[in-house]
């Protein structure tokens, strides 16, 4: 307590081991960031885990994720100071990261904007971010591609998915979302952690309910939990 006290007054060392950073570092020291598992999703983008997620159900071109959930909670534990401890650095940070590793690769061509998933504006309103705009932003800052946070909007206010099966996880964020503004045609997805891929897929789903849907389709996330 006293310990998480001092970390959100004196913080300046790594979000995941403590250590202080190295000249250089930023969140997160080289050595954490070394043991996370990455999924080098974007060097074959179609043939995925986690485009699997989706192929056959909504029109997809590609899918990506920076690092897995791994059994030893490292990532688990930069996800939750991200999204509870009020540090959205960590989550530009690791955009930042995930745009850097994904211009090694093909993954970004064709993509015109990058579309955060909305949060509900009452639960932004008290997390104070949304974490897929900050991831968003990050990407934005290594690619040059435009994030643009209106397009999609979320409708219709959702339960945390936390504690969902796979059918209610559909059914609670089925319609959703909706699309206000033309999209481009080639765009990326971003979310902070994807599960069962329910959000995105209702996301995808409000864009081609569009009369000029985009033609090309990608997602990411920063996190990907491993098959349920
Ligand atoms: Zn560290």
């Amino acid at each position: 307590m006293l310990q998480d006290l001092l970390n959100l007054v004196f913080f300046d060392g790594c979000v995941s081991c403590g250590n202080t950073l190295a000249k250089g570092e930023s969140q997160v020291c080289l050595t954490c960031l070394s043991q996370l598992e990455p999924t080098h999703f974007h060097l074959k983008q179609k043939e995925n885990d986690l485009y699997f997620r989706f192929a056959g159900k909504v029109p997809i071109a590609g899918a990506s994720g920076l690092f897995y959930f791994d059994k030893k909670g490292r990532f688990e534990k930069l996800i939750h100071a991200f999204k509870y401890k009020d540090m959205p650095e960590i989550g530009q940070f690791l955009g930042e990261y995930f745009g850097e590793t994904l211009k090694s690769s093909s993954f970004l061509e064709g993509i015109e904007a990058i579309l955060p998933v909305p949060l509900h504006p009452r639960k932004e309103l008290v997390r104070g971010y949304n974490q897929s705009e900050k991831i968003a932003e990050g990407l934005q800052l290594a690619s040059h591609i435009p994030m643009q946070k209106n397009l999609l909007k979320r409708v219709r206010k959702t339960e945390t998915q936390a504690l969902k099966s796979k059918s209610e996880r559909w059914d609670n964020v089925a319609d959703a979302f909706a699309a206000h503004q033309k999209p481009p045609k080639g765009v990326l997805i971003i979310d902070d952690v994807i599960t069962t891929g329910a959000t995105i897929e209702a996301c995808i789903r409000a864009l081609m309910a569009q009369d000029n849907p985009p033609e090309i389709i990608k997602v990411g996330s920063i996190g990907v939990r491993k098959a349920m």
